[in-house]
């Protein structure tokens, strides 16, 4: 078992009814290997599919039949082992693990069991105030997908669809190295950016292609380890913060009411929010692993790897490292950049030649802000990178206020255009012409004899001055030269 080595967190600790818990949070999460054929088999992965479409006669274990390897699904694994600095073996075994389910018609699941592909690795995750630590992985290994049971197409029968069936899946197995549901979502939410900058896992919780499987216990701060619950399947980073949650409560009821926990595999019911037996844990030796004899090892070279190695892209905590050092970006900014590759790419992007501080403030402010409003993803914006860009520009030349800026972009967002075209085109540019703004501020200043008195009285009152001389020149006042002007004209200097 392993030793936990953080020290117990006083800030993460839940309160009992008899005094302070510490909960332990570990997690197996199955990532579906993004590859166009199954891991032993040359049928389509393609999700959706009429049920049984994708269903090669390996997949569907009729007598006779044997697996061939996919080479792609397992550099795909070696990439990922390569993304969580993970130590990668070279040679590796491929077991049986004998259960029977009626989606499962090889009567058996293979899987790695002694010899997993990926060995002993760690990923850095950030939290929301700032702060990082390190989640150990004890290993990846491969292994098949089974099939579906559909239980609601028939009043009195259930049919079964083999289309997911061998699919190829990584389950990447952490240390129970999280003490909190923030920390659960915050390790899947980074494990599931770096499968998606490597290209190994589209992480689409919705279609299944990353499932927890929640490994929780609490102790009293500085105990062993206790008594941990399996919670299956969970399919929603939301779902897993809550999951530990109700369990790590649970736990603590049943603890501080003298009972024990037992070791058992649970679902989170997120309707309910509330987790309940689904059997009791069985234990490795029940599924009688031996090595699959239709497989040889998997092994191969220092070369394949190092070359493997060579061809990853950039991953997030480099990235980050980056647009901190180069662009003098906060580490938070920096985060929620890196967070997708597409959106490190588009601020990149704005931010070519221009104001980095101002790129990341028009795309994580703005743009984000407004994307989420509309409930779009940033490939489907409007407004692509060159024209915010040249936004960006036309406010740092002068010719827009950051006011206009902000209607600016949301005529790009709804009409499009080219930015210096629609700012000529309404008129937008702003009035640096002094002698029209001291016109609007005389008017001002006439019209408000009695605010001109309380001003010389009460210097802030300026502020008012200034937004009724903004309001006047329909925001296209250059701010500076009508702040210098009214102190000028309200004998404020
Ligand atoms: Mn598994």
């Amino acid at each position: 078992m392993t030793i936990a080595v953080r020290p117990p967190d006083p800030k993460k600790l839940i309160k009992g009814a008899t005094g302070d818990w510490e909960v332990v949070v570990g997690m197996e999460v199955h990532a579906q290997v993004t590859s166009k054929a199954k891991l032993f088999s040359g049928a389509s992965t393609e999700f959706g599919g009429e049920p049984n479409s994708h269903v090669s006669f390996v997949d569907a274990a009729m007598p006779g039949m044997l697996p061939v390897i996919n080479a792609e699904c397992v550099a795909q694994a070696v990439r990922t082992g390569l993304g969580l600095r993970a130590e990668i073996n070279k040679r590796s075994v491929f077991d049986r693990k004998n259960y029977f389910y009626p989606d499962l018609p090889q009567g058996y699941q293979i899987s790695q069991y002694k010899q997993p592909i990926v060995g002993e690795g760690e990923v850095i995750v950030d939290l929301s105030d700032g702060t990082s630590f390190t989640v150990g992985i004890e290993r990846l290994h491969l292994e098949q997908d089974a099939g579906k049971s559909l239980h609601d197409q028939h009043a009195t029968m259930s049919f079964v669809d083999l289309n997911r069936s061998g699919v190829a899946l990584m389950e990447i197995v952490s240390r129970p190295d999280l003490r909190s549901a923030e920390e659960a979502r915050a390790y899947l939410t980074k494990l599931r950016t770096i499968l998606r900058y490597l290209g190994t896992c589209d992480g689409n919780m919705e279609e299944g292609s990353l499932r927890a499987d929640v490994n929780v216990s609490v102790r009293r701060p500085g105990d062993p380890l206790g008594t941990r619950c399996e919670i299956k399947n969970v399919n929603s980073i939301r779902f897993v913060g809550q999951a530990v949650e109700v369990e790590a409560r649970r736990q603590i009821g049943v603890l501080e009411d003298g009972g024990t926990i037992e070791q058992e595999t649970r679902l989170f019911d997120p309707g309910r929010g509330e987790t309940r037996p689904m059997r009791s844990k069985e234990e490795a030796h029940d599924y009688r692993y031996f090595p699959d004899p239709d497989l040889l090892p998997l092994e191969f070279t220092d070369a394949w790897v190092e070359a493997l190695q060579g061809a990853l892209p950039e991953l997030p905590d480099a990235k980050k490292a980056r647009f901190v050092a180069d662009y003098g970006l906060s580490p938070y900014d920096a985060g929620v950049l890196v967070a997708e590759r597409v959106s490190a790419d588009y601020f990149e992007a704005v931010a070519k030649g221009r104001d980095a501080k101002a790129a990341a403030n028009w795309v994580i402010n703005e743009l984000f802000g407004r994307l989420n409003k509309d409930g779009k993803a940033l490939d489907e914006s409007p407004i692509s990178a060159a024209q915010l860009g040249g936004l960006i520009d036309l406010v740092a030349d002068g010719t827009i206020s950051g006011k206009i800026a902000k209607d600016l972009f949301e005529i790009l967002w709804t009409e499009g255009g080219d930015p210096r075209q629609v700012v000529e085109a309404r008129g937008l540019r702003q009035v640096t012409d002094t002698g029209a703004i001291e016109k609007t501020i005389d008017e001002v200043i006439a019209a408000n004899p009695d605010k001109v008195e309380q001003a010389k009285a009460k210097p802030t009152l300026m502020g008012w001055f200034v937004g009724q001389v903004m309001k006047a020149s329909g925001g296209k006042a250059n701010p500076q030269a009508v702040n210098d002007i009214l102190k000028r004209k309200l004998g404020l200097e």
